[in-house]
């Protein structure tokens, strides 16, 4: 182990109680997405008092820092944590329940705050001991449309510095807390909302003849859909197409003018999400038309997919399991649920990895999005100096070209 690890390792634990009680404040005052306001406030302090100067106030709440190192211009590494919390009613027992009725960090954002926080001020301490530049990102509202990240990247978070890569974590309520989750490529789905509002002529059920049926037309279209996935889709590439609401509101001997249906569209592929999209709409639209009556088809988009960069993840994998060992790391599978650190994915190489915060004998074993969610917080101090030592890695990473 380098000297520079040990060193790293022995900051993370000196400065992990004070890392969970950052946790444990963000946890009991969660603030809703876009509404990060006092989280914002708290993140900046944080920074100012460890010496840095955050600039406020990116795309609403967000909080953006610099760590220079030595030759600053080398390289730029960005690493990002998202602050938002969710309208859930926590159940825990816990002396850092949330305090605001009807909201709750059930996705662990303020692990990922809180964790970068003790990054940064490990990053800070060691800055002479590392080439090139840390960029820290603190963003909005990675829960709601159209993303926090979207957000930050028009109002340049990626440029001036431009870091060359950008890293992000995420807990995984799924992996046993000492434990790290790669995938490299494809990792998590973009994420489409579809509205469909199928229409006809409504009446009394015993004179079909007389009347257009948009329950008939709806189910068509429905059956329908499912066969872009088996048909038109190639099949090495994954996609899921979901309708959880199906609104035909009449009565056994009334048909209703209208159907209102409402799905997802997730897909790991830019150009098959958009021709999967205009498929859907154009045959749903003709199902309709054929059997005399129409549909509007609504899209609205949400995230892209999450693209890890390979050769970054391969990197920043192979610096974890010199930083945690070989049997603490462990592979992924694909995830089709979305996330906006898609939109830096998108744009610069990288890496999104999983941090493992499940302790069964303990009983912590809550998905993310339920009122029981929760964490070990032994896995802040892995976390947070695992972080740091990923960052510092990837800015020593000889093959870079600027
Ligand atoms: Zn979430
Ligand atoms: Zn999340």
């Amino acid at each position: 182990m380098s000297q520079l690890q040990e060193k790293i390792k022995a900051l993370a634990k000196d400065q992990s109680a004070d890392i969970i009680a950052h946790r444990r404040h963000l946890h009991s005052n969660p603030e809703l997405s876009f509404e990060e306001y006092k989280t914002a406030k708290y993140v900046a302090a944080e920074l100012k008092a460890i010496g840095l100067q955050p600039e406020e106030g990116v795309a609403g709440t967000g909080v953006v820092a610099i760590i220079e190192g030595r030759n600053p211009e080398k390289r730029v590494v960005g690493l990002r944590a998202d602050m938002d919390a969710l309208p859930i009613f926590e159940a825990n027992d816990v002396p850092y329940k949330s305090t605001v009725p009807g909201v709750m960090h059930a996705c662990g954002h303020d692990v990922h705050t809180s964790s970068l926080l003790g990054t940064a001020r490990i990053l800070n301490q060691l800055k002479e001991e590392f080439e090139g530049t840390i960029k820290l990102v603190f963003q909005p509202a990675e829960e709601k449309a159209p993303g926090g990240a979207s957000l930050m990247i028009k109002e340049g978070v990626l440029e001036n510095p431009k870091p060359a890569s950008m890293v992000g974590q995420h807990v995984a309520p799924n992996v046993p807390v000492g434990k790290i989750g790669f995938r490299e490529g494809m990792y998590m789905a973009s994420t489409d909302e579809l509205y469909l509002t199928v229409r006809g002529k409504g009446g009394h059920a015993a004179a079909p003849h007389q009347l257009v049926d948009p329950v008939l037309m709806a189910s068509h279209i429905i059956v329908a859909l499912q066969q872009i996935i088996s048909r038109n889709r190639n099949p090495a590439n994954p996609a899921v197409l979901s309708f959880g609401r199906f609104i035909a509101d009449g009565v056994t001997n009334v048909i209703p003018n209208e159907v209102t249906i409402q799905g997802t569209w997730r897909c790991m592929d830019e150009e098959w999400r958009a021709d999967g999209l205009k498929r859907m709409k154009k045959m749903a639209e003709n199902i309709a038309e054929a059997m005399g009556g129409s549909c509007e088809f609504e899209i609205v988009h949400g995230y892209p997919f999450l693209k890890n960069h390979p050769e970054l993840t391969r990197r920043v994998r192979n610096s974890a399991t010199d930083y945690m060992g070989a049997e603490n790391v462990i592979d992924l599978d694909l995830w089709m649920a979305g996330e906006d650190f898609a939109f830096y994915s998108q744009v610069v190489d990288s890496c999104f990895y999983r941090l493992g915060t499940r302790n069964e004998e303990r009983g912590i074993i809550s998905g993310v999005h339920t009122p029981t969610f929760d964490i070990d917080e032994s896995a802040l101090e892995i976390s947070t100096g695992l972080m740091s030592w990923l960052a510092i890695s990837e800015l020593g990473h000889a093959g870079y070209n600027a």
